[in-house]
This record gives C-alpha cells, sequence and structure tokens, in this order.
C-alpha cells in the first residue's frame, strides 16, 4: 500500500481540504484508505461529512501511563520531587506525602525510579479514542483523537495507522492528514510514507515553516513536493517559494488561487473539489505529478 503524507509547518492553511479533495480523485480509479493523523484537532472526516456518531466504532485506547502512588509505602523522602523534571509533583506538607498532578504528567517513570520505597508505579491511562467509519464516496476514514490535556500523540498516530491499515486491507493507497508542525505526531505520520505534500500559503511564516517540515521530511529520505494555497494573496512570496522549491529539488506540484468556496466547502462538510467543481483539474494536476503508479 503507498502511503502519501499531506502535511503543513503552519495550521489554517487548506492542508485537510487539499487531502480531502485528492482522496476523492484518487478514489475514482483506486482503493484507498484515509488516516486522519492529526490526533490534536482531528475533523479529516467532518470534510467528507461524516460525523462522530456516524462512525461505525469509537473505542478508547492507552498510549501513555501516569504516576501512581501507594501511600502505605512512601516514607516522605520527598526525593521524588526533586526528580520530576515536568513539575508534576507537589508536596502535602500536612501528610508529608508527594500529590501527582495529572494533567502535567508525562509518564516518564524519573520518580519511580527514583522513590527508595517503591511507593510509586506508573498506570496504563486512557488517553484518546480512535475510529473508522465508511465516507459516501466509498473509502473508509479513520480517525484518532486525544484525550484533553492527554500526552502521547506521536504513539496515538501509530494506533490509527495501525487501524487504518487493517481497515483499509487491499487498499492501494493511504492518504494521510498529519497534524501542522514538526512536532511527534507529525513525525509518525511521515515515517514510512512514500511521498509527502506540503501544504504551505505565501507568508514568510508560511514558508518558515513549510521549511521545517520538509527538512525533517527529507531527513527521512522521502520525497515530497509543495502545493502552494492562495498563491494569489502574495504573487512575490509564491516567486521565492518557488525558488526555495527549485533549489531543493522539490516540485511545485500546484499553485491554487485563492478560492472563498474553500471555507463554503468547510461549512456544507463537503470537500472543495464537490463543493465547486471548476477546481477539479488543479487537484488532477497534483495527481499526474504523484507517484502512484497509474493517474
Ligand atoms: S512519571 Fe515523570 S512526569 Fe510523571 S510524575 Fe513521575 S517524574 Fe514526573
Ligand atoms: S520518593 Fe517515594 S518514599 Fe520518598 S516521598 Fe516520594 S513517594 Fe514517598
Amino acid at each position: 500500500m503507498k502511503k502519501i503524507t499531506v502535511l503543513s509547518g503552519k495550521g489554517g492553511v487548506g492542508k485537510s481540504s487539499i487531502a480531502a479533495s485528492l482522496a476523492v480523485l484518487l478514489a475514482e480509479k483506486h482503493k484507498i484508505v484515509c488516516a486522519d493523523c492529526d490526533v490534536d484537532a482531528s475533523n479529516l472526516a467532518l470534510v467528507f461529512g461524516l460525523r462522530e456518531k456516524d462512525f461505525d466504532e469509537w473505542k478508547k485506547i492507552s498510549t501513555n501511563e501516569k504516576a501512581r502512588l501507594d501511600e502505605g509505602k512512601c516514607n516522605g523522602c520527598k526525593k521524588c520531587v526533586e526528580s520530576c523534571y515536568f513539575n508534576a509533583i507537589k508536596w502535602n506538607e500536612e501528610k508529608k506525602q508527594p500529590i501527582f498532578d495529572e494533567f502535567s504528567c508525562e509518564g516518564c517513570g524519573a520518580c519511580e525510579i527514583t522513590c527508595p520505597e517503591k511507593a510509586i508505579s506508573l498506570v496504563q491511562v486512557e488517553n484518546a479514542k480512535i475510529g473508522y467509519g465508511k465516507t459516501k464516496y466509498g473509502f473508509t476514514v479513520v480517525s484518532g483523537q486525544l484525550e484533553m490535556g492527554e500526552s502521547g500523540s506521536g504513539k496515538v498516530v501509530a494506533e490509527v495507522r495501525k487501524l487504518a491499515e487493517e481497515k483499509g486491507k487491499g487498499a492501494e493507497i493511504m492518504v494521510i492528514d498529519a497534524a501542522a508542525g514538526i512536532g511527534c505526531p507529525v513525525i509518525a505520520s511521515v515515517v514510512g510514507s512514500d511521498f509527502v505534500i506540503g501544504v504551505t500559503e505565501p507568508t514568510p511564516s508560511g514558508l518558515s515553516d513549510l521549511k521545517r517540515a520538509l527538512q525533517m521530511t527529507r531527513h527521512f529520505g522521502i520525497e515530497c513536493g509543495i502545493v502552494i494555497n492562495k498563491h494569489d494573496l502574495n504573487p512575490e512570496m509564491s516567486k521565492t517559494i518557488e525558488k526555495f522549491a527549485e533549489e531543493n529539488s522539490m516540485p511545485v506540484l500546484a499553485k491554487i488561487g485563492y478560492d472563498k468556496n474553500f471555507v463554503n466547502a468547510l461549512v456544507n462538510l463537503v470537500p472543495i473539489i464537490e463543493y465547486n467543481p471548476k477546481i477539479r483539474p488543479v487537484f488532477e494536476e497534483i495527481l499526474q505529478k504523484l507517484p502512484t503508479g497509474k493517474k
């Protein structure tokens, strides 16, 4: 199964809209599956008109651990408080015992190792849920959602991809919608991809964030191309992005002009390619440049 990942260094540049339209177009000729790996703000399914309640199944998962205290074993030595890099341990002067802050604890295990009385242990916590549903376009989308204040997003992405492999058995292509940025969930989305599409807008911050994201992609030796969305809003900056692409031997897959239908499509829960079919040639152009084997 070929894996095409759509990412953007910066949020709000149209990444999910572009990923969704590419998926719909690809599904006309290929068996595909989609993985929404933006687990902090998943909304790819919504772009296909699939709401949370329309999913076939959701299940809670655990990809993280938290520290727990066995009060009976604690001797009040206070060593654990100093061991926590994340300031997740406060001190209860009255009880002479530590208090663990669930939201700040990253489950690193330093306190468990430090405690001379073995009064601390790490326990699994349900920090996310993953689910899948069938879109009206005939393919399955798998989504993951990290619970509020929880960490471990990279591992949640790995679970989303695993479920997408399972539910998309026999598919030729997996379209992965990555989170914005270059953090853990993005790396977990990109690893093992056959091609990465970096979506940007013509702003200095858009380019700066795209550079970082594509640098990370290059680190993994993955081929990538660029889509400049709203290119006509800043032609000079668009030229700068094209120059960057040329200097780095990355193809500019498409330049999309500003189109308020992107917002209208989101409001109406359909991909832009369905809301405004006039834009279809732009997406066909992108597909022609992708290593999908066939158009
Ligand atoms: S597991 Fe790590 S982050 Fe959590 S309380 Fe212990 S030292 Fe702090
Ligand atoms: S290190 Fe262990 S024994 Fe010491 S205060 Fe912390 S929990 Fe209690």
